[in-house]
């Protein structure tokens, strides 16, 4: 049986701890779909051609991920995609509650799609694109959190 999962989020910009999950998610399924939201109620620092092209360049040594950008009901993008799976990330508790809640309200609009968690090896749990950003707007080194292509970009987008 083919298993395709999409793996959506914002991704401003991708981290080693989103890379952790494409990688497992790699294995366990057929093909893996990262999908970059536009997210409009968010303006994120990259623009979704930026960010689509990040993640792009990240995921090359996987034969069986894509990347995609989308602008429409997640749940409507699964199904056009050929979908069955909506991976997420856990990172701590805190993660949880909105999760749950997205997870929720998924199921809600579309019974046929089963929300899947993930969990990243340790040394990227604590890792979110937001500290990324702010760290590295005021100079910090992120280099052992980002992929070199991103580590470029946020220096050129700082400087
Ligand atoms: P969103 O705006 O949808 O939360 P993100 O790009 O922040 O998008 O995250 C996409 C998914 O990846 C979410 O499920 C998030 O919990 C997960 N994620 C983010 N950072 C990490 C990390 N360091 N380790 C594992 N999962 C992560």
């Amino acid at each position: 049986m083919q298993i395709n999962a999409i793996y959506p989020g914002t991704f401003d910009p991708i981290t080693n701890g989103h890379l952790d999950i494409i990688a497992r998610a790699s294995k366990l399924y057929n093909t893996v779909i990262v999908a970059v939201a536009v997210n409009r109620g968010k303006t994120p620092l990259f623009s979704l051609e930026e960010r689509v092209e990040m993640v792009n360049s990240v995921i090359t040594e996987f034969t069986n991920v894509r990347v995609i950008g989308f602008d429409n009901l997640l749940v409507d993008c699964a199904q056009q995609q050929g979908a069955t799976v909506i991976l997420r990330g856990l990172r701590a508790v805190s993660d949880f509650e909105y999760e749950f809640q997205l997870a929720g309200m998924n199921r809600r609009l579309a019974p046929q799609l089963e929300t899947i968690f993930l969990t990243p090896a340790e040394q990227y749990e604590f890792i979110s694109s937001t500290m990324i950003r702010e760290i590295a707007q005021l100079k910090g080194n992120v280099a052992c959190f980002v992929p070199e292509t991103v580590l470029q970009r946020l220096t050129e987008k700082f400087n």
